[in-house]
This record gives structure tokens, sequence and C-alpha cells, in this order.
């Protein structure tokens, strides 16, 4: 289903909803289109209506912003799909997650222990540390902070290219 991005009253980022749900809130008047009135191209069309990809509330709404669930599919998007020992690519049914420092030897499931890894250096690098192994990680595993900067990743580049802007300027 087509998304929209929701801003608040003061054009920053604050969720990702649908059509339907933007639709509604245009309807009631809680929420307006966010671009210029005439951007036509930017627009999504569902039967005759046009919604706009951006919308922003009408009112002022305090905000309780998200914290990023800890999963296998956020731990690939963060290392997007890059196996984080050899450097390579990777469809997501190709990578596995490793840990860092070993789970054998109590590594825990945290943002920071776990990375995207491909079968071939998973298997390599087996109960070891990447020192002991002699596997170099490209980057340190951190934990995201910005929820919505991190969802929109999962989206195609003809709908993102409409919100980035939104996300620059917050
Ligand atoms: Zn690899």
């Amino acid at each position: 289903m087509q998304k929209v991005l929701l801003l608040d009253k003061h054009n920053h980022p604050i969720n990702i909803c649908t059509w339907k749900r933007a639709l509604v809130l245009i309807m009631k008047g809680k929420a307006e289109n966010a671009r210029r009135l005439n951007d036509i191209e930017s627009m999504i069309k569902v039967e005759n209506v046009l919604i706009p990809r951006v919308i922003k509330l009408t009112y002022d709404l305090a905000v309780q912003y998200k914290e990023l669930p800890f999963c296998r599919e956020n731990i690939l998007v963060r290392d997007e799909f890059v196996c984080q020992y050899c450097g390579e690519k990777f469809n997501a049914s190709e990578l596995t997650l490793d840990h860092v420092y070993p789970k054998s030897r109590l590594g825990p499931d945290i943002w920071e222990n776990i990375v995207a890894c491909c079968k071939d250096c998973n298997q390599k690098k087996a109960d070891r540390t990447p020192k002991e192994a002699r596997m170099k990680l490209l980057r340190r595993p951190y934990r995201p902070k910005d929820y919505l900067k991190f969802e929109i990743k999962k989206y195609p580049e003809n709908v993102v290219k409409y919100w980035l802007e939104y996300f620059e300027a917050s």
C-alpha cells in the first residue's frame, strides 16, 4: 500500500502512514498537503483521488519518539545487506547474523554486538572474536538513533525522494 509521510505542524517528520489514513486526516481537517498544491507529480493517484505524499498536521501535537525494534530485519537494513567482514552485498536470505563477541562466550544480543554476515564468513569466523579469526569489521556496529530516518531506508527511492528534504531540515 502507498505510504505518506506525516509531519508535525512545524514540518518535522513524525510518522509514515497509509494513504487511507492520510485521506482521513485531510478530510477531518487534521492535516493538509505539505507540498506545493500544484505539485501533482508527487501525488499518489487512487482511483480519482490525488493524495499528497507528504502531509502536515494542522494542530500542535506532543510527539512521543519511538525506539527502533531490535530485530533481524533492522540489523540487515542498518548494515545495508553488506557482510560486515568481506564487504559484499547479499540478499537477505543469504545473510546470517554474527555475534561479534561470540554467543558461545555469552556475547550479548545487542545492536553493538550483532552484524550482518554472509554464510562463508560466519563459518570461517566460527566461535572466535574478529581478532582471533583475523577478520576485520567494516565498521563498529551501532544502535541507530533516529527511528524514522531509519524506517525510510526500507522504502523505494521514487517514494523517498519526496520525503528526504524534510529529514535534512530537521
Ligand atoms: Zn562475508
